[in-house]
């Protein structure tokens, strides 16, 4: 059987459930999986769901070095609530991000849009390859009315550029039950939210946004036309438009 087959049927099993049984169903299933958490809103609502099927289900996070305070503050208290949970902190490699860093400046991706992919490439590309290296399949937590860009993804999915599956849990949520499931079940959440930042990455690179602005516009707002996320890359540093 190939492995898109397996993921048409898991996509077929999984048709119409809860986020819940989403998880359960592939925490079972998968063997090596983990959820790419940014602590964002949809991250943590997934991670209180996921120590709740299995409290030592397996969690990444990609620390790029410039992240804010709040961001690291959200993954202590996860670290304090669920004690069990594999957290596991990926970083850059070190001499990749001095070489830069010296070649052009420590602010180098306001200079040009080639900086900035190459920044996002030392700084989390490279990271998340080898964070997923060996997984069956990741998690993550995008939601489909996040962007137009994201209108056409599904539950279940084939990541073509790592070739494992790729698990969208909350893709049919909004925005309304993600703050609500954070309400309900008192699940910790980065403070930069309470600041109308509604997506959160690299601190000098998120800004809050205003009433009315697309969610998404507090990213990379110096360039107009490139704002997805650089978790979700080509492996050659390439950003995706059409799919997260
Ligand atoms: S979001 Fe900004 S600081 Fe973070 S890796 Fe990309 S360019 Fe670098």
């Amino acid at each position: 059987m190939t492995l898109q087959t397996d993921i048409n049927s898991a996509a077929a099993e999984l048709k119409g459930k809860t986020p819940q049984e989403v998880l359960t169903w592939c925490l079972g299933n998968y063997s090596k999986i983990a959820l790419a958490s940014s602590f964002g809103a949809e991250d943590v609502v997934l991670i209180d769901m996921m120590a709740k099927i299995r409290s030592d289900a397996h969690v990444f996070t990609l620390d790029t070095g410039r992240l804010n305070a709040e961001t690291y503050e959200v993954i202590a208290k996860v670290q304090q609530k669920y004690p069990q949970l594999q957290l596991q902190i990926m970083f850059p490699q070190a001499e990749a991000v001095e070489q830069m860093v010296s070649e052009k400046g420590i602010n180098l991706f306001y200079d040009s849009v080639e900086n900035r992919k190459q920044c996002c490439y030392i700084r989390k590309v490279e990271p998340l390859s080898r964070a997923t290296k060996g997984l069956d399949a990741w998690i993550t937590g995008l939601r489909r009315d996040q962007t137009a860009n994201r209108s056409t993804m599904e539950t279940v999915e084939l990541d073509g550029d790592r070739n494992i599956a790729k698990i969208n849990p909350l893709i049919d949520w909004s925005n309304e039950q993600v703050w609500e499931y954070i309400r309900a079940n008192d699940v910790p959440y980065n403070a930069l939210h309470d600041q109308n930042f509604p997506s959160i990455g690299c601190a000098p690179c998120t800004r809050a946004i205003q009433p009315g602005e697309d969610l998404r516009a507090g990213r990379w707002w110096w360039e107009m036309s490139n704002q997805e996320c650089g978790l979700h890359v080509t492996s050659d540093g390439r950003l995706v438009r059409a799919k997260g």
